[in-house]
């Protein structure tokens, strides 16, 4: 089951949540009752990182295509 990173966006806390429907989407902070956002795991990085999208910069040229070490 998938498992989601928020953020708030007030203080910055950072909440895991198991999604399994609709109602178990955090929307408020527990500590300060700001707005929850989406956060981007590490995993939903990776897989933006590999998609067909991604089109190494000139920098990058000698990267190989997996396991770059630039951010982008
Ligand atoms: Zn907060």
């Amino acid at each position: 089951m998938p498992i989601y990173e928020y953020e708030c966006g007030a203080c910055g806390t950072r909440v895991e949540a198991l999604i399994r429907n609709e109602r178990d989407v955090p929307k408020t902070c527990g500590k300060c009752k700001g707005k929850l956002k989406k956060a981007l795991s590490g995993f939903s990085v990776s897989m933006a990182a590999s998609s067909p999208k991604h089109e190494p910069s000139a920098a990058c040229a000698a990267c190989p295509s997996r396991g770059c070490p630039h951010s982008h």
